[in-house]
């Protein structure tokens, strides 16, 4: 791969001569076939129903808050939401450590609720995926409780157990600084349990058919009651075989076949969408080949993605489009500036890795696990909304699925007061109002998290209810964006190949697909410039800007002179195929 996908092709005359380069490119992301997919043409928002909306007072968020919310999802223009976890859980790692699988946890609401959700979404057009975290369980899960308490129990062999203390049990933590080792001593099981996450979260033994049977009847149940998919929480961690002193263990991708198989035989159009923060080499692995996970977070481009913006330069994302193989034809990535953990830098070099520090989380309190940022995306960018509406059109223009998480599309900001990713996961801003119209309930103490109050981020200040009634604000920017966005299929399912502007500032991607070619450009800095992409003209007649972020005078036909303001972006369409979406849209 790499070389491969974005070969680079000089453009005739190029050389001692001024001008722009074409890097005709393979392409990034699918092959030609190209075959319709929901997912590939979705827009994702993801969101925790405890800190959405709360609509009994109790200061807690739930299901039937997030209901009464959906038209906002629905204006905004969201296709699918995935929802942090909902089951019963102590609520240790924010719903992560979970105590009954089947089941919605009391202060969020009632199956009958999440059935309701489902139903009320579906009538806007919304599908509804939630996560499934099946790497662990709460240590006080009844399975585990049985297994501690009675070696005899059918529940022993399904955690992972050394009765010597393992050599490596200060390894591997995910959580490091916050968390000791990956192995715990258990009084009463007599015995050192494994836990990749916080001892809280004993892992589950994968290699324990029983176990895997259990995790396919909990896709099956979820299914049944309407469930697009999955967010498919640790992938790497779930397939892996984990014996005691063994530092490298074996992951085994059949089992990814196996839920795969159980998610098609359900429901066809279902989806798995996997967190696996790996080496790019390893990822077509987890594809493999279309038979197992359809979708996949595209780690690598957000790293690199911010070390662009801080660096306003585009030679870092180019770099991550190169690194992303080619998925196969049914699959996708998905895109994601923020997300509800911090932003792990961990695979960018020391020195990138000290630059997006410096840009954006200078201060120590701003940085976690010793490889990422917890702040929000607005702040990072210094609320300087020129630049963020141009960060979002870069990652919605880039090939992939967009997730956006909740709050981002009015600029939230983040209370680092609160603990580690506790702070990027404060209470949606919907007013003015008391709470920011989150909740009804009397004292401050009784909401889930405390509204981020006061300053520039404020819910006074930030909230959905003024910015609905501002046309240039943030969210009218979302809303006007994601339409188009849903105009232009070319993002979703196009092949992606980069033109070399000229300028080390500007992105230039086409985007081409059986409906037609976009070319998206993007300006990481905050300059004005002007490109020459005259040579591309002859292959592609009348050019008509789609979308931009300011009215720029009419494009010649030559497209030899195209300017771009600071931080702007220009959606150009090229070619248009017609009566081809009418022909793709039956085929769904
Ligand atoms: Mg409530």
């Amino acid at each position: 791969m790499g070389e491969r996908d974005l070969a680079v092709v000089p453009r005739p005359g190029h050389g001692a001569r001024r001008g722009a380069r074409v890097f005709a490119a393979g392409s990034v992301g699918m092959g030609s076939a190209m075959p319709e997919r929901w997912f590939r043409q979705a827009v994702i928002y993801c969101l925790d129903v405890d800190t959405f909306q709360d609509s009994n007072g109790d200061g807690i968020g739930d299901l039937g808050g997030l209901i009464d919310r959906l038209d906002h999802l629905a204006r905004l223009g969201v296709t699918c939401i995935w929802l942090n976890p909902i089951h019963p859980s102590p609520d240790r790692d924010d719903g992560y450590d979970i105590t009954d699988f089947y089941a919605v946890h009391p202060q969020l609401g009632s199956l009958g609720d999440f059935v309701e959700l489902i139903h009320q979404a579906g009538n806007r057009g919304i599908r509804v995926m939630i996560d499934l975290v099946v790497n662990h369980t709460s240590d006080e899960h009844p399975w585990f409780r049985s297994a501690c308490s009675d070696p005899g129990s059918p529940y022993r062999g399904w955690y992972v157990w050394s009765k010597d203390e393992p050599s490596d049990l200060h390894q591997g933590m995910v959580f490091p600084g916050y968390q000791d080792s990956t192995w715990t001593f258990s009084e009463e099981a007599g015995a050192w349990y494994y836990h990749r996450f916080y001892d809280f979260q004993p892992d589950l033994n994968m290699s324990n058919p029983r176990v895997r049977q259990e995790i396919e009847k909990i896709i099956g149940f979820w299914l049944q009651l309407g469930v697009a998919g999955f967010r498919l929480d640790a992938a790497p961690f779930v397939i892996e075989i984990t014996i005691p002193d063994e530092p490298n263990p074996r992951q085994d991708f059949s089992w990814l076949d196996d839920f795969h198989d159980q998610l098609s035989w359900r429901r066809g159009d279902a989806v798995i969408l996997a967190e696996a923060n790996v080496e790019p080499e390893q990822l077509l692995e987890y594809f493999g080949g279309g038979h197992r996970l359809p979708m996949l977070f595209n780690f690598i481009l957000n790293q690199r993605t911010f070390l662009a913006l801080a660096r306003r330069e585009v030679g870092p994302i180019l770099q991550a489009l190169a690194e992303t193989p080619t998925v196969p034809d049914t699959c996708q990535w998905a895109t994601f500036l923020r997300n509800h953990d911090e932003v792990d830098l961990g695979r960018l070099a020391g020195h990138e890795h000290d630059e997006v520090f410096a840009a954006f989380g200078p201060e120590p309190k701003m940085q976690l696990y010793g490889r990422g940022i917890r702040r929000r995306l607005a702040p990072m960018l210094d609320n300087d909304i020129k630049r963020l509406e141009m960060a979002y059109a870069l990652q919605f223009s880039l090939p992939g699925t967009p997730v956006i998480r909740y709050g981002d599309e009015i600029g939230m900001g983040e209370n680092l007061r609160l603990p580690e990713r506790n702070a990027i996961r404060t209470p949606m801003q919907w007013s003015n109002e008391r709470h920011a119209g989150f909740s009804t309930a009397r004292r401050k103490s009784d909401l889930r998290r405390p509204v981020i109050s006061g300053g520039t981020f404020g819910y006074e200040t930030v909230n959905v209810e003024d910015q609905q009634r501002d046309p240039s604000s943030l969210l009218g920017w979302f809303q006007r964006t994601l339409l188009t966005l849903r105009e232009c299929p070319e993002f979703g399912v196009g092949t992606c190949s980069y033109v070399d502007t000229g300028q080390r500032s500007v992105l230039a991607l086409l985007r081409e697909a059986p409906s037609g070619t976009v070319l998206a450009l993007t300006n990481l800095a905050d300059d004005a410039a002007t490109i020459d992409l005259g040579h591309l003209s002859a292959e592609h007649g009348d050019p008509v800007e789609v979308y931009a972020d300011a009215a720029y005078p009419a494009l010649g036909d030559e497209l030899d002179r195209i300017e771009i303001g600071p931080y702007g972006y220009r959606w150009i369409r090229l070619r248009r195929t017609i009566g081809d979406r009418a022909g793709s849209a039956n085929q769904r």
